[in-house]
């Protein structure tokens, strides 16, 4: 089998979205036509992002305006990792949140409880709401016993032409005052592969993951020990990857390529 024909025959699809489905409100080429393919074959597929703010319902509905009709059981974010995450170490613990819905939806549906006055965990995600105020009770609570969790250690993403702060800037004030470093979930936590993978119900050995970042995406998929594709659609280009000491299993141009004639 040549490269393509191996990558064809996988299960499952586990996909990061920036880069390598969307750019921004634009689709990139090809991606419909892999989307397509992967219902068309039955494929096994889920779509990971490290934003913690939205919902599978509002990822779903974010393709839906792009034109791409994707269930929302098939998106996967590091609040759902964030979650797992804390279910595993602590179920039913209580929590002091500062993020948005996707964030607290998340801990809510995994039996978490909301509590700003003894909580087992503060957890950060990004947020427009952060405030002087909720940083300030955070480091209170951090320092008086509660464990510090922040979705994705992402510094900054973009936003309309510039940057938004990301859930690792947002927390450095915390982890600087407090004296206490957080745990991230989100890529590179290979945690979020491990999650997406049990979603799937997919060996890791028939699945391969696909993103467009060395340092988030690559690694993190070199780190479960699951084929990774690089693709150049989005940050990263060829004279890139000199700069690293792991390489992807395969690199494309970008999705489409895998759908056979797109
Ligand atoms: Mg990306």
């Amino acid at each position: 089998m040549n490269q393509l024909e191996t990558i064809r025959a996988k299960k499952g699809f586990i996909c990061d979205m920036d880069g390598v489905i969307y750019h921004g409100r634009n689709l990139l080429p090809g991606a419909k036509e892999f989307v397509n393919w992967l219902q068309q074959e039955k494929k096994q597929y889920l779509f990971l992002t490290n934003n913690s703010q939205i919902t599978r319902e509002e990822l779903s509905r974010r393709l839906q305006r792009m034109g791409l009709e994707v269930d929302p059981l098939h998106f996967y974010t590091a609040a759902l990792s964030t979650a797992s995450f804390l279910y595993s170490q602590q179920p039913g613990a209580s929590v002091y949140v500062i993020g948005d819905a996707g964030l607290s939806n998340a801990l809510y549906g995994a039996g978490f409880v909301m509590n700003d006055l003894d909580p087992d965990f503060v957890v950060l995600g990004e947020t427009r709401s952060y405030s002087y105020e909720k940083v300030e009770k955070a480091i209170n609570l951090v320092r008086a016993g509660a464990r510090l969790i922040a979705t994705n250690p992402d510094l900054a993403g973009p936003h309309e032409g510039g940057l938004f702060p990301g859930c690792g800037a947002l927390a450095a004030p915390i982890e600087l005052a407090s004296g206490r470093k957080a745990y991230f979930l989100g890529k590179p936590n290979p945690l979020m592969i491990r999650h997406a993978l049990l979603c799937l119900e997919c060996p890791r050995e028939e699945a391969v993951f696909i993103g467009d970042q060395m340092d988030t995406d690559i690694i993190a998929g070199v780190n479960s020990d699951i084929d990774t594709i690089l693709v150049l659609s989005g940050i990263t280009a060829r004279e890139d990857l000199a700069r690293f000491a792991y390489r992807p299993k395969y690199v494309l141009g970008g999705v489409g390529e895998i759908a056979p004639g797109a």
